[in-house]
């Protein structure tokens, strides 16, 4: 079949998490199953909550199965043998465990295979007063598990002051945390492959403390990584669009919409979050909470309205 210019609009995916809250239902408005509910895999083809589109000619299939098998329609010129990014909302009511990703090298090697995981960080929202953990004060192997052994938590994690509309890049080898009290928006390469560093010493939904990697932990930790002072948005605004990240995995914006704009589509896919307001794309209805894909064929899409958007790409 030829190239679609039709969106993609996708239906999240929740996971219930020890740590998650209800704002995903009360911010957000979506459905969610009852407990607690930490994350919304909004864009995803993850084998762990891959989702599905709804509407439009694609209607009921997997994100998977259009990378898969209607690749060239949607996709056309992509590359790479699964969807390559996920985005999440996440719903932080209390402290996520201290943790780590594996880059692509390690991850290849170590675990069967997976992308190693890049991800960063956009503040939605948070309390007053609230913080995360990026990047760790020790220098060396040794240092960090010294540290750890004697339980210096304090001194050896790096805890950054937050505020709405900081973003924060973690790469692979950078210990991190999101604390209680935050809504964000995550995007992420494709990959489950997370090393436990420490979890505060409480128990998961079974009663028994989650399983901890120390030893990988060592392993992948970038120990020469300088930490951020702050998550303050210094890149400029130019036509209501703000670049919060380029690296070689992702590219990651901050699209203000008021009024009308144009956005460039010059990739084999855009992915786009609607995080506040409403309006259109392309013609379409969308609010706060949609989240959908711009097929390749469409390079240039039209936004008009009052909202806030994050655009992301590879
Ligand atoms: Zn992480």
């Amino acid at each position: 079949m030829a190239a679609t210019n039709e969106l993609i609009r996708l239906e999240p995916v929740f996971h219930e998490m020890i740590w998650g809250g209800r704002r995903l239902a009360d911010t957000f408005g979506y459905e969610i199953p009852d407990g607690p509910i930490g994350e919304c895999w909004a864009i995803s083809a993850h084998p762990h909550g891959d989702c599905r589109v709804t509407g439009g000619r694609f209607d009921g299939m997997l994100l998977s199965e259009l990378w898969e098998e209607h690749r060239d329609e949607v996709f056309p010129g992509a590359t790479g043998d699964r969807f390559p990014l996920l985005i999440k909302i996440i719903d932080a009511a209390s402290d996520l465990s201290i943790q780590v990703h594996p880059d692509d090298a390690y991850a290849a090697e170590h675990e069967n295979g997976s992308l190693g995981k890049r991800e960063c960080w956009y503040i939605l929202d948070c309390d007053e007063g609230a913080t995360i953990i990026v990047g760790q004060n020790a220098r060396s192997r040794e240092e960090f598990a010294q540290m750890v052994e004697e339980g210096r938590w304090s001194e050896l994690l790096h805890e950054v002051p937050i505020r709405r509309g900081d973003f924060f890049q973690i790469d692979a080898g950078t210990v991190h945390a999101i604390k209680g009290g935050t809504l964000i928006l995550e995007v992420q390469q494709s990959s489950d492959i997370t090393y436990r560093v420490y979890d505060y010493d409480r128990p998961g939904k079974d009663g028994k403390p989650r399983e901890l990697h120390l030893a990988q932990s060592l392993d992948v930790i970038d120990y020469g990584a300088a930490a951020p002072a702050s998550g303050a948005v210094s890149a400029p605004e130019v036509d209501g669009v703000t670049v919060l990240e380029a690296n070689g995995i992702y590219t990651v914006e901050r699209v203000r919409v008021d009024g009308a704009a144009v956005l460039a589509n010059e990739n084999p896919f855009l992915c786009l979050s609607v995080i506040d307001g409403s309006g259109t794309v392309a013609g379409q209805t969308v609010a706060k909470g949609a989240h959908l894909i711009v097929p390749a064929v469409l390079r240039e899409v039209e936004l008009a309205g009052e909202m806030e958007l994050i655009a992301s790409h590879v």
